[in-house]
């Protein structure tokens, strides 16, 4: 099926994290006097970050907890630290990271709060807060990946409001940006069946779509037909980009195909998979409903892969299905 570019986008504005409509001013982040105006003002806002947990009320359905410079100094930081991420309904929202041991915020908040992992609780957050939080961990997690220079093992210094660190050596002065990770995300289909896959790890029951890391000198295609292979043995005829999703757990980005093969033998070749094998429709909606099978969570583009593939029969929608359950 040939899609248009609006036709990834919409597919990939289900996938979680996908959802701020921030303008990240951009050309304006190596302005020096714009950001600080940006710092001072009281309406900007400051996403913290702690041990790469984000900061959230304890309420049933969690809402994110912003700073103000104001508690940034009573925390004894300098706002000068944190990094800009974008404008959104004319306030300024930037990310900051507080070191040391945890730090209690309740005096700062009337409501009791505390640090939370992102992935642990995103399927309770409005979608717009969940991709803030997720873009301010990833921010965050490289700025502390990347205190020294990868190149002379200097400490490198901060710049462009936080998208930026440059090598304090003046024999080196190398430039590091954020990186972001691409990884591929695929659901084979062989006519009325996909190839589903676990690991070890996981929870019990649970099956996905297979992934894995771009390796150097690969093409995303490439990438597909040999995680693939290694995986399972089999072997792709077709691949076709299907949509993206931000993962910052800690730092990828999601690029989800869909393909189709030959149903053969599945071989565990790489032995990364505890088990993979081939599902129908049917074997899907039974282990669901007997709770033999665990799908990923909603948010997550391998659900929504999961799920184009399982409606395009036109029967009950997955959705269904598991409400039923
Ligand atoms: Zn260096």
């Amino acid at each position: 099926m040939d899609c248009t570019v609006m036709d990834h986008y919409r597919r990939s504005s289900r996938n979680g994290f996908t959802a701020h409509p921030m303008d990240r001013r951009h050309n304006l982040r190596k302005d020096a006097t714009w950001v600080s105006e940006r710092l001072a003002r009281p309406s900007t806002r400051f996403v913290p970050l702690w041990n790469s947990k984000n900061l959230l009320t304890c309420e049933d359905v969690p809402q994110p907890v912003f700073l103000t410079s104001e508690d940034i100094e009573d925390l004894g930081l300098t706002s000068d630290s944190a990094t800009f991420l974008g404008e959104d309904d004319g306030n300024a929202y930037f990310a900051i990271e507080l070191p040391g041991d945890e730090p209690n915020l309740q005096q700062t908040h009337s409501l009791p709060c505390r640090f939370r992992d992102l992935r642990a609780v995103s399927t309770l957050l409005d979608g717009k807060d969940a991709s803030l939080l997720a873009y301010s961990r990833a921010i965050i997690y490289w700025h502390s990946r990347n205190r020294y220079c990868g190149n002379c093992g200097s400490p490198t210094m901060v710049s462009a409001a936080g998208h930026l660190r440059i090598c304090s050596s003046g024999s080196c002065g190398l430039e590091h940006f954020p990186r972001t990770d691409p990884a591929i995300i695929v659901l084979v289909s062989a006519g009325e069946y996909c190839l589903l896959g676990r690991q070890a790890i996981w929870p019990e029951f649970m099956y996905s779509t297979l992934a894995g890391f771009v390796e150097p000198g690969e093409s995303l295609e490439d990438a597909v037909v040999r995680e693939v292979w290694e995986e399972t043995g089999i072997r792709i005829r077709e691949v076709h980009y299907h949509s993206s999703q931000p993962w910052p757990f800690p730092a990828s980005i999601m690029l989800g195909f869909t393909a189709w093969a030959e149903r053969g033998p599945v071989l565990l070749n790489d032995r990364e998979l505890q088990d993979a094998g081939w599902f129908t429709r049917e074997d899907i909606r039974m282990g669901i409903e007997k709770g033999s099978l665990k799908l990923p969570s909603v948010i997550s583009i391998a659900y929504h892969l999961i799920e184009d593939w399982f409606d395009s029969a036109g029967l009950t929608p997955l959705r269904d299905v598991a409400r039923r359950s």
